[in-house]
């Protein structure tokens, strides 16, 4: 029986594990937290630090295939032990992800459309910056930023000013995209075969992901050239594994926003919402299986519980509806906007979401 070793052990770490069980797979997770939410169904549970070497070595030692399950992992520890164990993903989609600088002159150069972009490091800089993009900009650290945290909509010279905390660390600003709406695509490959999962609309609340529509309801062309250009950039990339892949679109143009090599939470929809769920083809490819082709089960809908969200979706799990599946991930503390859960919704469309569903969440 092979042993899958996940750096990390949160939501994530937890519903791959769920699906390697599944499929015969065992896993240890590398987590700080003993009562981390992947502890409680992993075989094994190394609590240690991300940036403790000792500990992710040992994580190594005790597993036949190793992934990560977020994206700051630091490339000082992960990259002498790529060339010792089998860590089949690789750091260079990390180091490609980790720095939005970095990250969007990447997708540039690989042919994706960006918001335009610049680096800033200062007042002057940022001053310069503005002339050539032009406001509104949003203005966001290269650097471990996520959920909205790290950035801010500038819109006026006074916002400038305000902004001024901010650039104690290197970021970036990029050109405001009025977008019609944010989708976003979930892929696996083998080195060879790349299989993707159905395209969502997403709907963000505070920077946070807040829904997911599936299928988005949008030009049949536009989706298929999300697809087909997300598949070659991951081609030429040259990643194995999992990428997630979010967009802005406007108008017909699709704008790449930022990536993804782990399991993305719009796609948390397809483990009862497709034939084949973004966890366990992450696992199939660890292991060697061959991939599957994912299919929509039926238009599907996925609510994001935070903190403020855990009442109500106790009370959606105690009514025990029919296509309704609640997965709460088990967090000791649950706090205003942290990630406690999400629930799925199949055979359900936006508009009978909007309709029976959106006012039990405010
Ligand atoms: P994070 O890594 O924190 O998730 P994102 O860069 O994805 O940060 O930004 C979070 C959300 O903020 C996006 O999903 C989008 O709704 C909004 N946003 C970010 N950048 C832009 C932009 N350039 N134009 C318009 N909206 C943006």
């Amino acid at each position: 029986m092979k042993t899958i070793g996940i750096i990390g052990g949160g939501q994530l770490g937890l519903m791959i594990a769920e699906q390697a069980r599944l499929l015969g797979v065992r896993t240890v997770c590398l987590d700080p937290a003993t009562d981390a939410p992947a502890g409680a169904v992993c075989d094994d549970h190394i609590v240690g630090r991300f940036d403790d070497p000792e500990a992710v070595e040992e994580l190594c030692r005790r597993s036949d295939v190793v992934t990560y399950e977020f994206e700051n992992v630091p490339g000082e520890i992960l990259i002498p032990l790529c060339g010792k164990y089998n860590i089949p993903q690789g750091y260079r989609p990390l180091y490609d992800s980790q720095d939005r600088l970095r990250e969007k002159s990447n997708a540039r150069d690989h042919g994706l459309r960006t918001p335009r972009f610049a680096a800033v490091d200062d007042m002057a800089s940022l001053r310069a910056a503005v002339a050539e993009i032009g406001l509104p900009a949003v203005l966001k650290t290269r650097t471990l930023g996520y959920d909205g945290h790290g950035q801010q909509v500038l819109r006026t010279e006074e916002d400038l000013r305000k902004a001024e905390p901010l650039l104690a660390v290197p970021c970036i600003l990029e050109e405001f995209v009025p977008f019609d709406f944010e989708a976003s695509i979930v892929m696996v490959s083998d080195g060879e075969r790349v299989v993707s999962f159905p395209i969502g609309r997403n709907v963000h609340r505070d920077g946070i992901l807040d829904l997911c529509f599936v299928p988005a309801e949008v030009d049949g062309a536009v989706l298929a050239r999300m697809k087909s250009e997300s598949e070659r950039f991951m081609r030429d990339c040259g990643y194995r594994g999992i990428l997630a892949i979010e967009y802005f679109v406007r108008q017909g143009e699709i704008y790449f926003n930022e990536m993804a090599p782990r399991p993305h939470n719009s796609g948390h929809y397809t483990i009862e919402g497709a034939t084949t769920n973004q966890f366990r083809e992450l696992v199939r490819y660890l292991v060697g299986m061959p991939l599957e082709e994912p299919r929509l089960v039926a238009p599907t809908v996925m609510k994001n519980i935070l903190g403020q969200d855990l009442e109500e979706a106790r009370k959606v799990a105690a009514e025990h509806r029919p296509g309704v599946y609640v997965h709460l991930y088990g967090k000791s503390e649950s706090r205003p906007k942290r990630k406690m859960g999400h629930i799925t919704f199949v055979g359900m469309q936006a508009g009978e979401y909007e309709r029976d569903w959106a006012a039990r969440f405010v």
